[in-house]
């Protein structure tokens, strides 16, 4: 399961969820350009809620499930 889920219909790909991140744990890498946790970084994210309330697209929620 992904850790953060992003509208791609909304996300533009800005960049800010990645500067905005407490633990820099979110990157724009793969060939989509969609904002994502790397699964083996998922245990440093410190649940800051900053790549939600920064976006300003509102295209990104994380997943607490
Ligand atoms: S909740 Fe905070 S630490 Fe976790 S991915 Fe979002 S900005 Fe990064
Ligand atoms: S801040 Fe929002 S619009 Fe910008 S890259 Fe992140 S998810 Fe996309």
């Amino acid at each position: 399961m992904s850790h953060i889920i992003v509208d791609k219909d909304h996300c533009t790909g800005c960049g800010i969820c990645v500067k905005m991140c407490s633990s820099g744990v979110i990157s724009l890498a793969d060939e989509s350009n969609l904002p994502q946790v790397q699964d083996e970084n998922t245990s440093r994210c410190l649940y800051c809620g900053h790549c939600e309330a920064f976006c300003p697209s509102q295209a990104l929620v994380l997943n607490l499930t």
